[in-house]
């Protein structure tokens, strides 16, 4: 470990130093990020804002190990997470990463008891499954019932609404009890008030679980209910407005 990597005294949960992503089209190569630096302290609630384009999506997936940056690192609680091995990155984003997308990305095959339970399945494999199943089935049964779902454990995504389809991806993000949970546009496909419901929702754990969370949206008034705001414009982070739930620059 060189002089530069070691962890400054205050521990965050997540961070980005420097972070550099561009992509290329033909000749024209686009330079999404260009060096973001971004901190959420624990317990934090970060809003990340930009026009369509700025490249929220991108950060996001960076943050979450999905995509990885050509530049810069990535911090979780104090450890640098974007130069792991692939494995360890699956199994970090299959225990520390909780992650929410507009499209719910909910498998179609499968009801909303399953869809909540495929991470642990993932997590324990096939053999440990056995043993852990009731206690898994018991937890995602408690998620789904958290958020008004009681009655739909049964019913497959194609007979849900949007609004309920994003409550089971909520219940699935928070089986594995991540420790961050990044939020990419969750209310994008929804009506107004379905929309607000699922805001306040993850509002809620952060208010009253005290869960870390980003949530990207290019909606104002979806923004102002996070304890901060940050703002991506030509590739960094442009206005810094995050009280004492983090920090950017
Ligand atoms: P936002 O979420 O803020 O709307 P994105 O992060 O999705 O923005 O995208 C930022 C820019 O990068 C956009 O111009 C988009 O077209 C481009 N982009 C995103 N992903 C890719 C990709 N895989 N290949 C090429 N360009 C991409
Ligand atoms: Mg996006």
């Amino acid at each position: 470990m060189s002089d530069l990597e070691i962890p400054s005294k205050t521990t965050f949960m997540l961070e980005t130093r420097q972070v550099c992503k561009k992509y290329q089209s033909g000749t024209t190569t686009l330079e999404v990020l260009r060096g973001v630096d971004f901190t959420l302290e624990k317990g934090g609630f970060l809003a990340v804002v930009g026009q369509s384009g700025s490249g929220k999506s991108t950060l996001l997936h960076v943050m979450g190990l999905l995509d990885a940056p050509d530049s810069g690192e990535v911090w979780i609680d104090g450890q640098r997470i974007d130069n792991l091995p692939v494995r360890e990155k699956d199994r970090l984003r299959n225990s520390s990463i909780g992650m929410v997308f507009q499209a719910y990305h909910l498998l179609p095959e499968l009801t909303a008891l399953e869809n909540v339970l495929a991470p642990l399945l993932i997590r324990y494999g096939i053999f440990d499954w056995f043993t852990q199943r009731r206690a898994a089935q018991e937890k995602a049964k408690a998620l789904l019932d958290r958020f008004g779902l009681s009655d739909r454990l049964h019913h497959q995504p194609r007979q849900l609404s949007g609004g309920e389809m994003q409550r089971v991806a909520i219940a699935r993000a928070l089986i594995t009890d991540p420790q961050v949970l990044l939020a990419d546009e969750p209310a994008g496909n929804l009506d107004e008030e379905s929309g607000a419901g699922i805001i306040e929702a993850i509002a809620e754990l952060n208010r009253d679980k005290g869960l870390s969370i980003v949530l990207v949206t290019h909606d104002a008034d979806i923004a102002s209910q996070a304890r901060g705001i940050v703002r991506l414009a030509a590739g960094t982070v442009d206005i810094m407005n995050a009280g004492a739930a983090g920090s950017a620059a």
